[in-house]
């Protein structure tokens, strides 16, 4: 039997919640090894309760499948290929819930081309950078690009939370086009809550993509990446902003984990904002 995510051993047609792994890194520009992260993510989840005392939730009782990825870096050729693949498998699961394992950031890209089709959706973006260059190295789709493709796909209803790194460009450009982001020090100032409540009052949506760059997260807790930016979120206020967002939550991914450039904590923190995304978001 193929490596499945723990607990996720429902049948397709009955589960709500869809986990699948996009094992891709063709553009990371800096430590290349996230194309190893969907697998190292479920290695980790075993090492995970199928209890949550806090939420009183037990995985046991919950439809989770796991689809395995969908594809391998030589099927994959260029990121355009493979945020093709994302967006078709998205459209294939219809009203499911998809949890996508990166792979680097690029995907997203996929996910929200698919969102694009649907009403009321907006997508929250944790990243330590602010992703926002229209090209990067002459590649469109790259990940240092992906929450500028999304802006374009969801016509403005993206915000970014965590940004603490940015070309002067990108600065000037989100300035023009009143692009808002909040950044690791508006959290310390404010306080999880207030930013969050202030994202989703601008977004003004029903429905909200939750996408994590893991590198969002301060390295100290998460080292585990390819481009590690200091002073950043921690981990506890991630898990706030997604019980916050409970069942507004449609679908999420975690990217850009490195497990090369790992000790281990990082992939399972993944593993732990994945069973965290269910407990908060099941219906
Ligand atoms: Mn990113
Ligand atoms: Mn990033």
């Amino acid at each position: 039997m193929l490596l499945h995510f723990a607990d996720a051993d429902s049948d397709f047609e009955s589960s709500y919640f869809v986990i699948f792994g996009v094992p891709f890194d063709g553009t990371s520009s800096y430590r290349h090894g996230s194309k190893f992260a969907p697998d190292e993510i479920r290695k980790a989840s075993y090492n995970l309760e199928s209890y949550l005392p806090e939420h009183d939730f037990s995985f046991r009782n919950v439809k989770v499948h796991d689809m395995g990825n969908i594809g391998t870096l030589d099927e994959f050729g260029n990121a355009e290929d493979v945020i093709e693949s994302v967006y078709s498998t998205l459209l294939s699961l219809e009203e499911k819930f998809p949890i996508m394992l990166g792979g680097e950031h690029s995907i997203t890209i996929g996910a929200a081309k698919a969102l694009a089709s649907k009403s009321n959706v907006g997508m929250l973006f944790i990243d330590a950078h602010a992703d926002f260059r229209d090209s990067y190295l002459g590649n469109r789709y790259s990940h240092a690009c992906v929450a500028r493709r999304a802006y374009e796909y969801l016509k403005g209803k993206i915000i970014s939370l965590g940004v603490r790194s940015a070309s002067e460009d990108e600065v000037i450009f989100a300035r023009k086009i009143g692009y808002k982001w909040f950044t690791s020090y508006d959290f310390r100032e404010r306080g999880w809550e207030e930013v969050i409540k202030e994202a989703l009052e601008i977004l003004d949506v029903e429905k909200i993509y939750l996408s994590i760059d893991i590198d969002g997260i301060d390295p100290s807790f998460a080292p585990g990446t390819g481009t590690p930016e200091y002073f950043g979120l921690t981990p506890l206020e991630v898990k706030n902003i997604i019980d916050f967002l409970g069942p507004k939550l449609i679908g999420a991914d975690i990217v850009e984990i490195c497990p090369p450039c790992d000790n281990g904590n990082t992939s399972i923190l993944g593993a732990r904002f994945v069973q965290e995304i269910i407990a908060a978001s099941v219906p």
